[in-house]
């Protein structure tokens, strides 16, 4: 065998190949777990959840800044939600054209007018990051979004580390496998959750996760929910036409679905406008964000998720609007933001258009949508832009720089996928739970870490989408 494809299929005379099988074996008896694709509502047959053979190296001094900035990017979060006045101007142009953010808002402005029941408020976030090199081949820590509803992957990224580890034990690098981080935001996830619960004070009354008819992540979901089950905390699925059929609120709006209370609802759902089949799943939306559960997120701390939100945020002042006495705080979270940029109609936007016409592919054209795959690259943003000349279609876009990571190398285990080595990317997220009681923040933490890595072919897309895998950081 030539020399350089034996480098490609050993290290330190291990063969790739049985590295893959221990990584494989691992993952699966961590309970780094899929259901099927062909079978996503049954747990007869499963697989390993895609993820890399290696961990993936990362800067210890990026990795600890992102860590650092979390509690504030928590608290941030929460201030915006409770600021009725700036989300209304933040969206105002965007929910003229994007009618799912316009459906959201409405529902937002319904709680208001209404008065909100609870003064409980409950926030799992994740902030995802990429390092943006330099070109003194230093990294810059990058924020790419924050998601305030349904963020995945705190269960299985608590599972992953062991299976690093052993993979790099059988590798014989021993000194690397252990320094593979412990890693459990399923745990501290979980702990906030609890902590809801608790304060809504009724010992029957259960945490109802609202599910999404494809439930092939569930054991993500399951490794939250089985920390709930050791603190004896009662726990529901539900999809939204549970909640449409069975669900109702009593006179001092608690909710019931199935004839149980539900404490708190925690979405993984509802934030895509596919998730909303039909009128009664919005309506079941309106009836759990007006009633007495917990919402984690409530629709005000969803709609302060959206990436027209992060481009507001951006602008010169805002941050100073929400930490005012705190230069120190504002700077932390400055210097995470990438350029960020209005296509709202009026000379700013116009400019903005004219940059992006002008080098196409420095920038990411972004409408108000999650769950990877929205986004626009390269000569489509010319195309989409030049068709929105003159009209206010532009307004349901932001633009934001394109974030070029250093790239490294890797293998992408996945399920009947070949074993080949792969140029990859990686991009950072970081837990971050709160637990708010009227005034009083109660609990603020960040509470873990997930690494995905996807190859450099593919400009999007997640985990869930099949293009990133799971990842360990390796700090250098
Ligand atoms: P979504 O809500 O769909 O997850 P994101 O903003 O996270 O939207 O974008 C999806 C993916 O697109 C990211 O995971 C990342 O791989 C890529 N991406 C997004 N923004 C940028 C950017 N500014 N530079 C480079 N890649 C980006
Ligand atoms: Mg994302």
């Amino acid at each position: 065998m030539a020399q350089g494809r034996r480098d490609e299929l050993m290290v330190d005379g291990v063969l790739i190949e049985a590295l893959a099988e221990v990584a494989k074996n691992a993952a699966l008896l961590q309970g780094v777990l899929m259901r099927l694709q062909e079978s996503p509502n049954t747990s007869e047959l499963v697989s390993y959840a895609p993820l890399t053979l290696f961990p993936s190296p990362v800067p210890t001094a990026a990795f600890l800044q992102s860590l650092a900035v979390q509690t504030h990017f928590n608290t941030l979060v929460d201030k915006i939600s409770r600021d009725a006045d700036f989300l209304q101007e933040a969206l105002a142009s965007t929910i003229e054209v994007d009618d799912f953010t316009a459906r959201l808002f409405r529902i937002h402005q319904h709680v208001l007018e209404e008065g909100r029941a609870q003064s409980i408020v409950l926030g799992l976030n994740r902030s995802d990051y990429m390092l943006d090199q330099q070109e003194d081949g230093s990294s810059s820590l990058k924020q790419i979004e924050i998601n305030t509803i349904a963020a995945s992957f705190g269960g299985l990224a608590s599972r992953t580390p062991d299976v690093h580890r052993q993979v790099l034990k059988v590798a014989g690098k021993l000194e690397e496998s252990q320094r593979i981080l412990d890693n459990n935001p399923a745990k501290g996830l979980a702990e906030a959750v609890a902590k809801a619960w608790e304060l809504y004070g009724s010992e029957r009354a259960a945490v109802m996760f609202l599910v999404e008819e494809n439930q092939r992540n569930i054991f993500d979901q399951r490794c939250i929910e089985s920390e709930l089950w050791t603190r004896n905390i009662p726990t529901l699925r539900k999809r939204f036409d549970d909640v449409s059929e069975t669900g109702s609120l009593d006179q001092d709006k608690r909710l019931f679905v199935g004839g149980l209370e539900v404490a708190v609802v925690y979405f993984r759902n509802g934030y895509m406008p596919q998730n909303y089949v039909s009128e009664q799943t919005w309506a079941a939306r309106l009836l759990m964000e007006r009633s007495l559960a917990v919402k984690c997120p409530d629709i005000s701390t969803h709609l302060a998720g959206t990436k027209k939100v992060q481009q507001v945020l951006a602008r010169p002042g805002v941050l100073e609007r929400f930490f005012p006495d705190q230069p120190g705080v504002v700077e932390q979270i400055r210097a995470t933001f990438a350029g960020l940029y209005t296509l709202d109609m009026g000379p700013e936007g116009d400019k903005t258009v004219a940059m992006a016409l002008g080098a196409p592919d420095r920038f990411v054209l972004k409408p108000q949508r999650e769950g990877g795959g929205n986004n626009i690259y390269g000569s489509e943003i010319c195309r989409v832009l030049q068709g929105a000349q003159g009209s206010a279609d532009r307004t349901a876009y932001i633009l934001m720089d394109k974030i070029s990571p250093a790239p490294v190398q890797n293998y992408l285990l996945r399920r009947d996928g070949p074993l080949r080595i792969s140029t990859c990317l990686c991009e950072l997220g970081v837990f971050g739970a709160y637990v708010r009681h009227g005034d009083v923040m109660v609990l603020n933490e960040c509470v873990g870490h997930l690494l995905r890595t996807k190859s450099s072919e593919h400009a999007d897309g997640g985990v869930a989408a099949g293009v990133a895998v799971l990842d360990n950081p390796l700090l250098v």
